[in-house]
C-alpha cells in the first residue's frame, strides 16, 4: 500500500477541534486519529488512551529527550505532544491519518514534513469563538484569559495553512476533511 499524506487539523482553542475529532471518531473509523500525550489533568469524562495519554512532567521530559515526539508544544501552562512512531507506522501502512494539534505543533510538522496538509479550522466569527471559550465553564478565569490570548494569536496564523474550513457545522467540517484526505492521496 502506498505511503499516505499526513493531515493536520489546527486552529484556536475553543473553535471546536475536539468536537470535530469526536464526530470523526464516531462516523469515520477508517481515519486514524493520533492520541497525544499531555501533562494536563483529565477533564471529567476523559479516558487515558482515548482523548489523551496523561503523563507527568518527568515522563514528558523523557519522551522529549528520547526523540519519541514528532512535535510538542506548551499551551496554557501544559505540554502536549504527538507520539512519533504511531504516526509514521500508520502513514507507512497507507492509513488516512489525522493530527489535531495547536498552531505551534502544526508549524513543527510543516518544518519536518513539507508534504503534510495543514488545515485551519476557523470559527464563524471571533465573537463566536470568545463565547465558546468563556462558555466552557470548566477552567478558572486565568486559564480562560490565557486561552483567549492564544486564540487571538492563532487566528492570525490562518495564512500559514494550506486551507481553511469554517466551523459552521461539525458534519460539514467532517465531510470536507474526509474529502480532502481522499483527494490528498490521489
Ligand atoms: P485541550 O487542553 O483543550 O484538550 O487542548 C488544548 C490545545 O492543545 C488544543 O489547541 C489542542 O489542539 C492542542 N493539542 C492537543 N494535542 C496536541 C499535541 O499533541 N501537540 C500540540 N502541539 N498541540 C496539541
Amino acid at each position: 500500500m502506498p505511503q499516505t499524506r499526513l493531515t493536520v487539523l489546527s486552529g484556536p482553542s475553543g473553535v471546536g477541534k475536539s468536537t470535530v475529532v469526536a464526530e470523526l471518531r464516531r462516523a469515520h473509523p477508517e481515519v486514524w486519529l493520533s492520541v497525544s500525550v499531555t501533562t494536563r489533568k483529565p477533564r471529567p469524562g476523559e479516558t487515558h488512551g482515548v482523548e489523551y495519554f496523561f503523563a507527568d512532567d518527568a515522563e514528558f521530559d523523557r519522551l522529549i529527550e528520547s526523540g519519541e515526539l514528532l512535535e510538542w508544544a506548551e499551551f496554557a501552562g501544559n505540554r502536549y505532544g504527538t507520539p512519533r512512531a504511531a504516526v509514521l507506522d500508520r502513514l507507512a501502512a497507507g492509513t488516512p491519518t489525522l493530527l489535531e494539534i495547536d498552531l505551534q505543533g502544526a508549524r513543527q510538522v510543516r518544518a519536518s514534513m513539507a508534504e503534510a496538509l495543514l488545515v485551519f479550522l476557523a470559527p464563524p466569527s471571533w465573537e463566536e469563538l470568545e463565547r465558546r471559550l468563556r462558555g466552557r465553564g470548566t477552567e478558572p478565569p486565568d486559564v480562560i484569559a490565557r486561552r483567549l490570548e492564544a486564540g487571538l494569536i492563532e487566528m492570525a496564523a490562518e495564512k500559514e495553512f494550506d486551507l481553511t474550513l469554517v466551523n459552521t457545522s461539525v458534519q460539514d467540517v467532517c465531510q470536507a476533511l474526509i474529502a480532502l484526505m481522499a483527494e490528498a492521496d490521489n
